[in-house]
């Protein structure tokens, strides 16, 4: 090879590199889509092979997992921002600040939820799939409709590669404790990894978001620090 297609090919490879890189960081952010798999409830490839292989390890024991919430895109996550936004601060008449304050207890800044990744589930029985407002804690304590299969999952989402991700450590900051929220952390690792590369900054499109005018640098900080990486230690 002489030097000018040495150069040429160098120059591809870059390119190529820059592409996959910004790909990635668009999977991420959840405006591409990984490769999904699923029907109407879609996960990342490896997230959900795994989950089929849990799912029939439960039903061998007499319990019916159901996912209620798999992969969530961008535009997804920007509707429910917005709309949360829009009824905290009408409706309650909540300041701006408080409003946001209110909605990252549970939700996420669009561009930044784990759910863009395709390997974060939430998990309900199928038993009583028929349940209103089935994301609550209550139901899955002890007397909850969800209490068995949480019991279940407990012993054994682990050995299929699904960790809890907002826990109930009492120290833990960031999101409220989610019993239902479990992650695959074979990949969700290697994608928080990737995530953590990326400048939170830049990545959030302020002008779609409602309230962003909010977002100071201390505010991305420390919403960095505890809602993105206050999480089950197994998961990081
Ligand atoms: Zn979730």
């Amino acid at each position: 090879m002489n030097l000018k297609s040495s150069l040429l090919f160098f120059l591809i490879i870059c390119n190529i590199n820059f592409s996959q890189q910004k790909m990635n960081l668009d999977i991420l952010q959840g405006i591409k889509n990984p490769v999904l798999v699923g029907d109407t409830i879609k996960l990342e490839q490896n997230t959900y092979h795994a989950f089929i292989k849990m799912e029939e390890a439960a039903k061998k024991d007499g319990i019916n997992l159901k996912i209620v919430s798999a992969h969530r895109g961008y535009e997804r996550q920007k509707f429910i921002w917005n709309r949360k936004f829009k009824k905290f601060t009408e409706e309650y008449s909540l300041e701006p600040i408080k409003a946001i304050y209110e909605i990252i207890k549970y939700s996420t800044i669009p561009g930044t939820s784990r759910h863009h990744w395709g390997t974060e589930i939430d998990i309900i029985d199928e038993d009583f799939s028929d349940e209103e407002n089935v994301l609550m804690s209550s139901k899955y304590e002890k007397k909850g409709i969800f209490y068995e299969v949480k019991q279940w999952m407990n012993s054994n989402s682990e050995k299929f590669g699904f960790y809890i991700t907002y826990n109930n450590d009492p120290e833990r900051k960031g999101f409220e404790h989610e019993p239902w929220h479990y992650s695959y952390a074979p990949v969700s690792k290697k994608m928080l990894a990737l995530f953590l590369k990326s400048d939170l900054k830049k990545l959030i499109k302020k002008d779609e978001i409602n309230g962003s005018e909010h977002f100071t640098e201390e505010f991305i900080e420390k919403y960095k620090n505890e809602n993105i990486l206050d999480i089950n230690p197994n998961l990081k």
